[in-house]
């Protein structure tokens, strides 16, 4: 009786832990490495640091005159405070 249910326990066990595996198996997407890190930026994004010129200008924060760049994007930033001008004083 004893090896019976021994028996039936061990094979009850063995199809569970077969079916999960499956299971497991199914849901689990394939691996796309979106999870991973990303990929570097190109190269033309990563350099926007570049200025084009630099020319002084009245800084509205600190309102004084100051030396200012003007990016390739369009950007001018104070080189004293570092704060940003959207559109820029051009
Ligand atoms: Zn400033």
């Amino acid at each position: 009786m004893t090896d019976r249910i021994t028996i039936g326990a061990a094979f009850l066990m063995t199809s569970l832990a077969g079916a999960a595996a499956i299971a497991r198996a199914w849901v689990t997407p394939p691996s796309s490495g979106r999870h991973r890190a990303t990929a570097p930026a190109p190269v033309s994004l990563l350099r926007p640091i570049e200025a084009l010129d630099q020319f002084e200008a009245r800084c509205l924060v600190e309102r004084r005159d100051t030396l200012h760049v003007r990016f390739r994007t369009g950007d001018v930033q104070c080189l004293d405070c570092r704060s940003s001008l959207a559109g820029g004083a051009r």
